[in-house]
């Protein structure tokens, strides 16, 4: 009877034991699996969703070439960051 309960007690504590390692693999898997979709998003798929980042010539802000007001100036697209810039741009 004390050996089946020791049996018993040695088994909970074996399980636990391996449900508390495979919780830290799982984890570490799950980081390492998110870490990388991030990264790449950070290295490619960002910057050209966000656009580029150019230089109001007027105030020196720069701007999001998605975000900015635009003008084409002698064949070249000037970036303000707003129209108050780009009515006051003479180029
Ligand atoms: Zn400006």
């Amino acid at each position: 009877m004390v050996r089946a309960v020791l049996y018993i007690f040695a088994a909970v504590i074996l399980i636990s034991l391996l449900r508390s390692i495979l919780g830290v693999l799982a984890r570490g898997f799950g980081a390492l699996l998110d870490v990388h979709p991030q990264a790449r998003a950070a290295a490619g798929a960002e910057p050209r969703k966000a656009g580029e980042l150019k230089r109001d010539p007027v105030c020196g802000t720069y701007v999001s070439t998605a975000a900015s007001v635009q003008k084409t100036v002698k064949g070249q697209v000037v970036h303000f960051c707003s129209t108050a810039c780009s009515e006051k741009y003479k180029g």
